[in-house]
């Protein structure tokens, strides 16, 4: 196996008696895109730092390459960082913002020529080289910082919620430019974010993230899809967790009707959370295999589709997305017949 270009073993952060980061380990593999993922407070920025060397770990060692850096000052670990507040130097021009760090390490003049020319090119910023960070908008401005990361050709980026102080308008631009500039240098980026759209749209690989542990390590569509806990189920996308009596290995008795679940051996007797997504259910007609009734209360259209919330029989609830146009009209009150299919079902593993 080939040697991980960012490596935390066992990484642990107090501060005082809060448990920041907990006995993390994370591999970040040669030009991968990994997002960090998870609520306010549960440790994505102090994993980030602890990468970066603003913050040392209580306990573990970080690895670049291979070479144990716990301990080395930022500046000598070879990174780039962008943070949600760009900094810019409001008195200079975005050239001289970028070429700023080259000139305080003394580069030869024709060489911070090049990597500027070749650094604003990359965020396509050349044009307005010349002018100042408060005459540019708030997505050109962080196009600036990201520029000034790159032009050190860093080893690693590492990218602390970059698009969040952006409108949703530049914020979605913004998400496409950082795409086309990972894929042009390919170099290897860890991004911290609470944005679970922006995690699935850009990562290779999401860290779902809680309470200073990883929950879920995965690529977007398998943390989207076979969630393996509660939490990443519930944290990401929208999800209905029903609770149910397995019978067989593949059938699980839900609000007295039987569901068959496929993917995994379930233990006869045992008690089952099953989630699915609410774009997965169907209204039907007719009553048969994996169909329950349940009652509406409450609709909310919105435009595309509306959302059902909907009552079981034996008080559960269910969230339904239902595609416009409604295959019948939709009221409070009235019952649903719901097909769920069984290649839908996410069966959790609870901690
Ligand atoms: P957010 O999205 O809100 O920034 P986060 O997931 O990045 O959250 P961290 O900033 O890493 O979380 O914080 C994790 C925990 O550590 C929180 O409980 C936070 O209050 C605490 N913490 C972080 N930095 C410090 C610090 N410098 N001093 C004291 N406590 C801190």
């Amino acid at each position: 196996m080939t040697t991980a270009v960012v490596e935390l073993r066992g990484c642990t952060r107090d501060y005082g008696a809060v448990r920041a980061v907990d006995a993390l380990d994370l591999a970040v593999h040669e030009g991968e895109f990994l997002a960090l993922l998870g609520p306010s407070g549960c440790g994505k920025t102090t994993t980030l730092n602890l990468v970066a060397g603003f913050v040392e770990p209580t306990a573990g060692r970080v690895l670049i390459d291979g070479e144990d850096v716990t301990g080395r000052p930022p500046h000598l670990r070879g990174l780039g960082v962008v943070f949600q507040s760009y900094a810019l130097f409001p008195h200079l021009s975005v050239r001289e913002n970028v070429a700023f760090g080259l000139r305080e390490r003394r580069m030869a003049a024709a060489e911070i020529e090049r990597r500027v020319g070749d650094a604003l090119e990359l965020v396509r910023l050349e044009p307005a080289g010349r002018q100042r960070p408060s005459e540019l908008s708030g997505g050109m401005q962080q196009r600036v910082a990201l520029a000034r990361a790159l032009v050190y050709r860093p080893r690693v980026l590492l990218l602390d919620e970059p698009l969040a102080a952006l409108d949703k308008k530049l914020r979605e631009g913004m998400r496409d430019e950082l795409r086309t500039i990972h894929r042009s240098v390919g170099i290897t980026t860890i991004f911290v974010t609470h944005d679970q759209a922006e995690a699935l749209g850009l990562a290779d690989r999401i860290a779902v993230m809680n309470r200073g542990r990883i929950e879920q390590l995965g690529p977007p569509r398998e943390i989207y899809e076979r969630p393996a806990t509660r939490f990443v189920a519930d944290f990401i996308g929208a999800s209905t967790v029903l609770r149910g009596r397995a019978v067989a290995a593949d059938r699980v008795v839900v609000a007295g009707g039987t569901l068959h679940v496929g993917g995994r051996a379930l233990r006869a007797g045992a008690d089952v959370e099953l989630a699915i997504r609410p774009e997965r259910l169907r209204l039907v007609a007719a009553a048969g295999d994996n169909v329950l009734d349940a009652r509406v209360e409450g609709l909310v259209y919105q435009g595309a589709q509306t959302e059902v919330t909907a009552r079981l029989g034996d008080g559960q609830r269910v969230l339904v997305f239902v595609g416009e146009p409604a295959p019948v009209p939709l009221a409070v009150g009235q019952t649903l017949r719901l097909f769920l299919p069984g290649e839908a079902f996410m069966v959790l593993d609870d901690r």
